[in-house]
């Protein structure tokens, strides 16, 4: 691909740095949407955030006019990202209605879905979870036991789902349950729309490593959905799930975002940090650096590449398993050498500064590596479905290809 802008995307550039440099005072600022606590005073500020966002035609860009999206390229979403990153613009905190609840509505909702849906969750006005994993089914996704029975006033839900991100702010989830006990496990799922609001939700936030409380676990005490509020037809939410895993991967670091503390930030740290070090621990704290700043650069080019693939119409496949991988390697590469270079002082740093960024990086990585297919089950499906190799001996119905 050319790396240099054409002249829309030179116009595209100005105007959404204008717009940014106008705005800056309205919009929350900081690192990737994965190192945030979501407290509520914080949440407050980054809805805002994204609807001013939003306002300003920066969200959604290549997301259908129709429904409020901008309907341009991803190309031309690439130059936004590139300044939203460059004026440390805070990730957006719907990021999961973005990344994957929404292109999967997009993709499997009726009409009527999309014009009640879509719009509200660009501008934040609803923030969405995605309510898949439970605790006996994570990679093994298709085992899951949530049941959906349907009966004269639309499908009864019972069951629990755990590691729910943003399910205590979220308005509406998608959520997978098991229509047909009877059918082989991918095949008797179905995929609804859940108002987390509902009779029958209880939310209970989760603690992480990291500190913060970003995920849940949910139960569903004989909540009654609509049948109107069905994705897709019923007994096939696997397929409807595949979509919203691909999207999950590309929106993970498969874009060649990143997902941790920032290159650029790593390159100010070290230039601050570099001239305290010995000799010897310099030369090897220069080698790290540049393996890392290279190998965030082939991460971001490798995903740019996967774009322009799907502007001439593909689909998210295997690249965005890869592109997950790479950015979760180097997020853990950025953080572990940002604690290296603070030293000793990384005992003394505190929530309330900068240094801190380093450790909460550190502890969020390992759930990232998790979050929308662990590492090995995507080296599983590269294995598999790019290198062609023999399949793993799991039985049939659990095969890799076919889970996370
Ligand atoms: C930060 C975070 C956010 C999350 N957000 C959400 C969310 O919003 N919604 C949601 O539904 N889920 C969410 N999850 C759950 C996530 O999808 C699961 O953690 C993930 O699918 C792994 O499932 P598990 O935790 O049950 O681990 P397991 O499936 O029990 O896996 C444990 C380990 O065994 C390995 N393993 C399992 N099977 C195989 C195999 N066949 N071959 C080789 N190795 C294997 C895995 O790679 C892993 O290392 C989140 C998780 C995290 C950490």
């Amino acid at each position: 691909m050319d790396f240099d802008d054409t002249p829309d995307q030179a116009h595209l550039r100005v105007s959404v740095r204008k717009f940014l440099a106008e705005h800056d005072s309205e919009l929350a600022h900081g690192d990737g949407a994965y190192l945030e606590e979501p407290g509520t005073d914080r949440v407050d500020e980054l809805r805002h955030t994204q609807a001013v966002l939003f306002d300003g035609g920066l969200i959604g860009l290549t997301w259908p006019q129709a429904y409020g999206g901008g309907g341009r390229t991803n190309a031309q979403q690439a130059v936004v990202n590139e300044e939203m990153h460059r004026a440390r613009v805070a990730g957006p905190i719907g990021h999961v209605g973005l990344g994957m609840c929404g292109p999967t509505v997009l993709r499997h909702g009726s009409e009527d879905q999309k014009e009640r849906y879509i719009r509200r969750l660009l501008r934040a006005d609803d923030i969405w979870c995605q309510l898949f994993s439970e605790p006996g089914s994570g990679s093994d996704l298709a085992a899951l036991r949530t049941k959906a029975v349907r009966r004269d006033d639309g499908w009864h839900i019972q069951g629990q789902k755990v590691w729910t991100t943003l399910a205590q702010y979220s308005r509406y989830g998608i959520l997978l349950c098991r229509t047909n006990p009877e059918a082989t496990k991918h095949r008797g799922l179905t995929m609804f729309v859940v108002d987390m609001h509902a009779p029958g939700v209880t939310v209970r936030p989760l603690r992480q490593m990291n500190g913060h409380q970003s995920f849940n676990e949910v139960f569903f005490d004989d909540v009654v959905i609509d049948d109107s509020e069905r994705l897709g037809d019923v007994d096939d939410g696997w397929r409807v799930a595949l979509t919203t895993l691909m999207n999950e991967r590309m929106a993970v670091g498969g874009g060649g975002g990143e997902i941790g503390v920032r290159s650029d930030a790593l390159t100010a740290h070290a230039a601050q940090r570099l001239p305290q070090l010995s000799d010897d621990r310099r030369t090897l704290a220069v080698e790290a650096l540049g393996k890392v700043l290279v190998e965030s650069l082939a991460a971001r080019y490798t995903g740019y590449r996967l774009q322009t693939s799907m502007e001439k119409g593909g689909r998210p496949g295997p690249e965005a398993s890869a592109g997950k991988l790479t950015a979760v390697r180097v997020a853990h590469a950025t953080a572990d050498l940002g604690q290296r270079l603070l030293g000793d002082d990384a005992v003394f740093a505190r929530s309330s500064d900068g240094d801190w960024r380093w450790a909460t990086s550190q502890a969020s990585t390992p759930g990232i590596a998790l979050a929308g297919g662990a590492d090995e089950i995507l080296r599983n499906i590269i294995g598999e479905r790019v290198l062609r190799l023999a399949p793993d001996r799991t039985p049939p119905q659990t095969k890799q290809a076919e889970s996370r």
